[in-house]
């Protein structure tokens, strides 16, 4: 047999199933009737065909005979045990009799098919965790086993061996969770389960084994089917088991669940084990690229070049077998097949450097494997590592190796002796001693200087995971000790903050800080790895690779799991966030300088640092208040602005500073037709101030119209920049700068500038590049602004150069430069299209603001598709705050020229790939909040809406304005933190009215589809209907039970998102659900009567000094701009 195709929990068919009578037990002759079910691994038998829990369960293994007896019965025989069945005819006993043999046959096959690999081993049967518990409601203890994804309880540990069980719970459908010191409950949807363990400490392994069962459940095999694509990659690398569902992501090899075990053994330096179905986050597209071309084929050409026959694994080999055996493989080496280059260290760096460049995975990987180093220097300054070649020559699966073993070791012959190999199994146990100075322990942060005589000397010693200071060194009672698994953060001041030169804190769990101090650098750094080693699981090791100035744990939400925060591991280095999440992927770190938000929120009892970057949002939650407001300080320092020269500054998108983005991006927005831009100079006194607060944090001034004039934004941005201490140019390539301005030959001097420019530091390259293109576009409207080319180059020459202006090389060069500014910074004609369909839009819109007086700072860039997300369909469009989704819809159309006819209901649909659902837009809803909420799964797609002519048909002609009815339900329940939907699809009985969406367990009406329906009870749920979003569409990897599903998303008030998925099983079902949840939700207006076309682009009527109530358009206008109004009662003060 085959691995079950695609997704988790393969629901067993049922094979046979029917009434029988069974014989009681115990001789008595009163035969009982049982509903009896056969599916390909167990025969069950249940009280009525609706229990979800058999009575018993007898495993088809285990069965050795089936035999007729009299009267219509036969007997299922086991080796010990004997179960007569009565049927109710012949026929019907032989069809039975008939289904069990062939099950028996097909069991048997399989069995002998998986000893071939398994050598009699029972795999995937063995339990992860099997013993006694009691459970509510039976006398005696059972004998409970949780195997795979199921949890099975049998009479004792006799039935267990026999094969012969009560019941068995499939996970997929579970939820456990504790109730008191002893007890736990696993919840289904049909029972609960009451378990009492013997102690606490064996109920916390009961929950751990039972949530694991979960997770197997809901886990998907759809990565290990990609991987297996590969053929080698469907036998365990290193003993030949088959389906391997683990991986080695350093390494490169697929690899089964025992030797996964061994894996996790030798250390993350030697091998970071994931596994290809629960992982799931890591499982990018590149690494599973990689693993299909690297895999197990080439990894074991390398790995297992040399492995004589009698070291070979089976997949039955012995734990220890199995440990001696990679040990020797992947941490020694011993079989590998050595690289010609091998011990010649210079030449393997090189050959390194060469492959990563170039398709060779399998060369790299020898290289690496050989002792090639991951960190050696090119000799390229622009490319200083292996990596950064890789990433130059755009070979990603390279890169996505080389970053897997940025912190693999190189195996060697003698690495460890067999004592120490020993420990390295188990725990990696970190000792020092040595003296320390310490202060006495704080509540609070230490906000002054301790001077030297506060410490006092005490012999320290690390080991056994405890901290523990001594008097001196001969005593032997600690004065006091620190448990690692307290440390919840450790840090390192600057030198010199306290008495003693080197110092740092140690914080715990039970608040409390910690300050040591030594005066060697060498040994307070020593200190601080190994204190960090002791306190940090292996799981977030890759933190300690370099050195930080902070280091620990805290509560976090990120991703997609914010209904509840967990622990994840965090480092600070320099303006570098380093971040390890337990579930998540391994992240990139986040920029602290180049954050577009960072704030603290909630109240000081309850604080939240947000930190929100291009891409992500993490919330930092500061539940223990100490080490929380060390993170908050440093944070805070790390974000900002370190120095005057342009790199230190805090960063925005593609490495521009802040204070030069917003400036340019003002003038772009307010002051391109401002006459003498950039030659005029502002107000002293307000570029002063202005530049002030730029300085401080550039990323909290958000620069008005009406606050602040041009030409004070265009002279603090001139100022900075005149003032930078190394200039935009740096001092150290200036004057090459001015020299290339003297070359004759024009052809020759644009390529020296060219090269020029890629000397620069990054942040000085991109700023160059920004500046000059925002240039090009001031000069474009020298028409009215007066500024063409060479006003420009007189102004910003001297600025950037910081030369008097005497000679005029440096206004050359940037005359030069905005002259050939498509040629020097290699500019495409989509980058230059986009461009000016950007100053297209600005332009238009000054034009139809200076005529009102409409407010345009901070409109919003935008990318909308027509019809379909293609490279071709794109289109770039400002969206100012008023914009409607209908404007947006008509602008789209009439900048690609596309006529609207009768009936084509074009709208701009909300697309979320992720979720593979879609939302139209109501016409009136404004886009620039739907697209600040945008993911970065989530796009704008402008089309005809297909299914709206029978919606408005269907509003026409019904009647009343509630709709119910049956559709199929799925939670999205988040399980153990990981944010997996759970459980399948349910019908429940609904109720949609103009305010609520109710949701009914079941209708007990006799006559539910006559007239309103009696529902029981109170509805299992309730949701307000205007808090609801309604995407068309249920991702596939939920299977939905029809085609016609819509998703639901529910925001409360607190911003934490819940889904559900509804199913309908008809088309026309989903669009009457669709018709009455825009009815209700946009007041009865699901179409405008008469598209709006002359609206467009028009400000915002408020703010406007147009009439109040428009004169022409349709009466839906009329009542709009009526209800705008009522809805700002303030906005209409503003304007009598
Ligand atoms: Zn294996």
């Amino acid at each position: 047999m085959d691995w079950p195709p695609g997704g988790s929990t393969p629901v067993t068919p049922v094979i046979k199933a029917g009434w029988l009578d069974k014989n009681p037990p115990q001789g008595s002759y009163i035969y009982q009737k049982r509903w009896v079910r056969l599916d390909a691994d167990h025969l069950r038998y249940f009280d009525s065909n609706k229990d979800a829990y058999s009575k018993r369960f007898i495993s088809v293994a285990c069965i050795s005979r089936v035999a007729a007896i009299g009267d219509q019965k036969f007997e299922v025989i086991t080796n010990n045990r004997t179960f007569a069945f009565r049927a109710e005819s012949d026929v019907e006993r032989k069809e039975w009799m008939q289904a069990l043999q062939e099950a028996m046959a097909e069991q048997r096959a399989r069995a002998r098919l998986s000893s071939a690999y398994l050598l009699g081993v029972p795999g995937s049967e063995q339990p992860d965790r099997a013993g006694s518990l009691e459970l509510r409601g039976f006398k005696n203890k059972l004998y409970v086993a949780v195997v795979g994804d199921k949890v099975q309880l049998y009479k004792n540990l006799e039935e267990y061996h026999l094969g012969i069980g009560i019941t068995f719970i499939d996970m997929s459908v579970g939820n456990v969770k504790e109730v008191d010191r002893r007890s736990f409950d696993l919840t289904t949807p049909y029972r609960i389960f009451s378990f009492s363990a013997d102690s606490e400490l064996e109920k916390e392994q009961w929950l751990e084994a039972m949530q694991g069962a979960i997770a197997e459940a809901l886990s998907t095999s759809e990565v290990a089917e990609r991987i297996w694509a590969a053929a080698p990659n469907r036998f365990c690398a290193d003993c030949g088991a088959p389906q391997p569902d683990w991986a080695s992501i350093n390494l490169c090899v697929v690899i089964c669940k025992r030797c996964a075990g061994e894996h996790r053994g030798l250390g993350a330096g030697v091998s970071k084990v994931r596994s290809l179905k629960m992982d799931r986050k890591v499982w990018t597209e590149t690494l599973i690229e990689l693993f299909l071309q690297l895999g197990n084929g080439a990894g074991n050409r390398f790995w297992a070049a040399n492995v004589p026959p009698s070291e070979a694994l089976q997949p039955s080999s012995s734990p220890s077998t199995r440990r001696c055996h990679l040990e020797a493989k992947y941490r020694e080496g011993k079989y590998r097949r050595y690289h010609p280059l091998f011990g010649n260290q210079e030449e393997l760096d090189k050959a390194l450097c060469a492959a990563v460049t170039t398709t060779d995975l399998a060369e790299t990987q020898a290289l690496l494997g050989c002792g090639a180093g991951i960190n050696c220097f090119s000799g390229d300054p622009e490319a200083p590592t292996p990596l950064a070649l890789a990433e130059q020559a755009g070979q990603t699966l390279q890169m996505e190796f080389l970053r897997n073993n940025r912190t693999t070791e190189v195996p060697r012959l003698d690495s460890m002796k067999p004592l120490e190999k020993h420990y390295s199994v188990v725990l990696p146990t970190v000792s020092h001693s040595g003296f320390l100075y310490k202060t006495a322990s704080a509540s609070k942060l230490l906000q002054e200087r301790r001077a030297r005589e506060e410490f006092s000397r005490r012999w320290c010693v690390l080991g056994d995971g405890v901290l523990s200071y001594f008097e001196n060194e001969r005593a032997v009672t600690p004065n006091g000790e620190i448990r690692a698994s307290e440390i919840v953060c450790l840090a390192v001041p600057p030198p010199d903050t306290h008495g003693f030169e080197h110092t740092f804190e140690v914080y715990t769990e039970g608040e409390r800080l910690y300050l040591f101090g030594l005066e060697s650098a060498e040994q307070a750094h020593e200190w601080v790895k190994c204190i960090a080693k002791a306190f940090v699981p292996p799981l977030a090791e890759d933190l300690l690779a370099r050195d930080f100035e902070r280091l620990g744990r805290l509560p976090y939400k990120a991703g997609l799991s914010l209904q509840r925060a967990q622990e994840g591991w965090f480092s600070l280095s320099g303006s570098e966030l380093r971040a390890v999440f337990p579930e998540g992927p391994c992240e990139e770190p986040l920029q602290l300088r180049k954050l577009q938000e960072l704030s603290i929120q909630g109240d000081s009892e309850n604080q939240v640092l947000v930190l929100v970057e291009r891409r992500r949002t993490l919330y930092i939650q500061g539940e223990r208040r100490l080490d929380f407001m060390g993170w908050l300080g440093a944070i805070q320092k790390a974000a900002a602005s370190m120095g005057d020269t342009l790199s230190e500054q805090q960063l925005g998108d593609s490495d521009i500073p802040v204070i030069v983005y917003r400036c340019v991006d003002y003038i772009t927005q307010c002051g391109l037709t401002s006459e003498g831009i950039y030659r005029k100079c502002g107000q002293t006194s307000k570029t002063q101030r202005l530049l002030e607060s730029l300085r401080q944090d550039a990323r909290s001034v958000h620069l008005k119209e009406g606050e602040q004039h041009v030409d004070d934004v265009s002279s603090a941005l001139k100022r900075f920049l005149r003032d930078l201490p190394d200039g935009l140019f740096t001092r150290a390539q200036r004057l090459a700068w001015l020299e290339a301005s003297e070359i004759e030959d024009e052809e020759e001097k644009v390529s020296r500038y060219r090269e020029l420019l890629v000397r620069l530091p990054p942040v000085n390259r991109a700023t160059v590049k920004a500046l000059i293109s925002h240039l090009y576009c001031v000069q474009c409207f020298s028409d009215t602004n007066q500024m063409n080319v060479h006003n420009l180059a007189i102004v910003f020459g001297p600025t950037l150069f910081q030369t008097d202006g005497q000679d005029y090389k440096a206004g050359r060069v940037v005359e030069d430069l905005i002259n050939h500014y498509v040629v020097v910074f290699s500019v495409d004609e989509e980058e230059l299209r986009k461009q000016r369909e950007e100053i297209t839009a600005i332009v238009k819109m000054r034009v139809a603001g200076t005529a009102s007086g409409t407010q345009h700072a901070g409109d919003f860039i935008c990318t909308v598709y027509l019809e379909e997300k293609k490279a071709e369909t794109e289109q770039h469009i400002k969206i100012p705050a008023s914009m409607t989704a209908e404007e947006l819809t008509l602008e789209i159309l009439d900048r690609r020229n596309v006529g609207i006819r009768e009936k084509d209901y074009w709208t701009c649909f909300e697309v979320n790939e992720r979720e593979e659902a879609e939302r139209p837009l109501h016409f009136a809803e404004k886009v620039l909040p739907i697209l600040h909420g945008l993911g970065t799964d989530s796009h704008l797609v402008v089309k005809k809406h297909q299914a709206m002519e029978a919606m408005l048909l269907y509003l026409a002609s019904r009647v009343g304005d509630t709709k119910h009815g049956m559709m199929k339900f799925r939670e999205d329940r988040s399980l153990l933190g990981l944010g997996l939907p759970s459980g399948g699809f349910h019908d429940r009985y609904f109720i949609l009215n103009s305010s609520c969406l109710r949701l009914y367990k079941e209708v007990r009406s006799q006559r539910p589809w006559s007239g309103a329906p009696e529902t029981s009870h109170r509805p299992e749920k309730e949701w307000p209907v205007k808090s609801l979003k309604v995407y068309l569409g249920v991702k596939k990897k939920l299977r939905p039970p029809t085609c016609w599903g819509f998703t639901v998303v529910h925001e409360t008030e607190k911003h934490e998102k819940q889904q559900w998925y509804l199913c309908c099983d008809t088309q026309m079902e989903l669009r009457e659900w669709f018709a009455t949840f825009l009815f209700v939700q946009h007041d009865g207006l699901v179409w405008p009567s008469e598209p709006s076309r002359v609206s467009r682009a028009v400000p915002e009527v408020r703010l406007g000094s147009v009439s109040l109530i428009p004169l022409r358009g349709s009466e839906n206008e009329m009542r709009r701009s009526v209800a705008a109004f009522t809805a700002d009662p303030l906005s209409l003060l503003r304007n009598v």
